[in-house]
């Protein structure tokens, strides 16, 4: 993580932590969470402090589709959160992203689970997200970045620790 950048970006405001859910259910997963782990942390007023393991979950809502990836990210920004939120769907867009069908097979969903303490509800973002607690693929790489632990369960399943890291695009300055 490169500081001297981060904080000479962040001066008009104090820089929160957020984190972020990342999942894909088409073509090569790994590379489009890996590929958009790199681009949010590539952006200069964010800094990505923590990436939980990559985990494969069984679909949610609408099952006849493939198992995703998922992983989690805590992220410290001085971006507000609906300008967070714009920039995370310009990630999903460039990486593919066409919102055809709700809960449909997607290259990449990027949420925003929570953005500090703040609590909002507009028509385009809610905080913290709403649906976080119903869903194991949300909740075990969140737990596993807060506290150390992932906990597979039979939907979730441990794909693999430090999976980002290996990447290409891992590069140093994306991580502490
Ligand atoms: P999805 O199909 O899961 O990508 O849902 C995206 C929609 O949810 C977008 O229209 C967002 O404006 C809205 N949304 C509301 N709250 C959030 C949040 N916390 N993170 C991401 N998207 C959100």
């Amino acid at each position: 993580m490169n500081k001297a950048r981060f904080f000479c970006h962040s001066f008009q405001r104090p820089a929160v932590a957020a984190y972020l859910s990342l999942g894909s259910n088409m073509g090569d997963r790994q590379r489009f969470l890996s590929v958009a782990t790199s681009l949010i942390a590539a952006h200069p007023d964010i800094a990505l402090e923590c990436v939980s393991s990559l985990y494969e979950t069984d679909p949610v809502g609408y099952e006849a589709q493939a198992d995703f990836y998922n992983a989690a990210l805590r992220i410290r920004t001085t971006l507000p959160p609906c300008t967070l939120l714009r920039f995370c769907q310009s990630v999903e867009h460039l990486l593919g992203r066409r919102r055809t069908q709700r809960w449909g097979p997607r290259t990449l969903d990027i949420d925003i689970l929570c953005y500090g303490r703040l609590t909002l509800q507009t028509k385009h973002l809610t905080l913290p997200h709403p649906r976080i607690a119903e869903r194991d693929f949300v909740l075990i790489p969140l737990r596993e970045i807060m506290t150390g632990i992932g906990l597979p369960t039979a939907s979730v399943r441990l794909v693999k620790r430090d999976w980002y890291k290996s990447t290409c695009l891992g590069e140093e300055k994306a991580i502490k």
